[in-house]
C-alpha cells in the first residue's frame, strides 16, 4: 500500500501529499529492482514494508498521540 491507503496522517500534522509522493519513490525503487530480477517479489515487498515503517510509522503514531491529547471532551 502507498499513500493514504498505507496510513493516513492526522489533519493536525498535515503533509499527506508529501508522504504519498515520498512513499511512491520508495515503492518505485523496489519495483525497479524486482523488474531487473535483482530481488524476488517477497524481498521487494519486505524491503518496501521496512522502508515504509522506518520512514512513516513513528510520525503517524506521534500524530495520533498529539491529536488525541488535544481533543476537548465536552
Ligand atoms: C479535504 C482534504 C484536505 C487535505 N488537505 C491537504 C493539505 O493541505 N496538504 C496535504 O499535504 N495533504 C492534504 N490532504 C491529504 C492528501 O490529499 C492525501 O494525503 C494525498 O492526496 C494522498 O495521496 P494518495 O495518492 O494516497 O491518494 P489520493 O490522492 O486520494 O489518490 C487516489 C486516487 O485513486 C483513485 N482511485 C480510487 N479507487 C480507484 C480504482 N478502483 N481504480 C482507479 N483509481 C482509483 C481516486 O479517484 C484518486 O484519484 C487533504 C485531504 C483531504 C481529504
Amino acid at each position: 500500500m502507498v499513500g493514504d491507503a498505507a496510513g493516513m496522517i492526522t489533519p493536525l500534522c498535515g503533509n499527506g501529499m508529501s508522504m504519498a509522493l515520498h512513499a511512491s519513490k520508495l515503492v518505485a525503487e523496489q519495483v525497479n529492482l524486482f523488474l531487473q530480477d535483482r530481488v524476488t517479489r517477497q524481498q521487494m515487498e519486505q524491503h518496501y514494508t521496512n522502508l515504509w515503517q522506518q520512514q512513516f510509522a513513528k510520525r503517524l503514531k506521534m500524530g495520533r498521540v498529539i491529536q488525541r491529547s488535544l481533543v476537548i471532551h465536552g
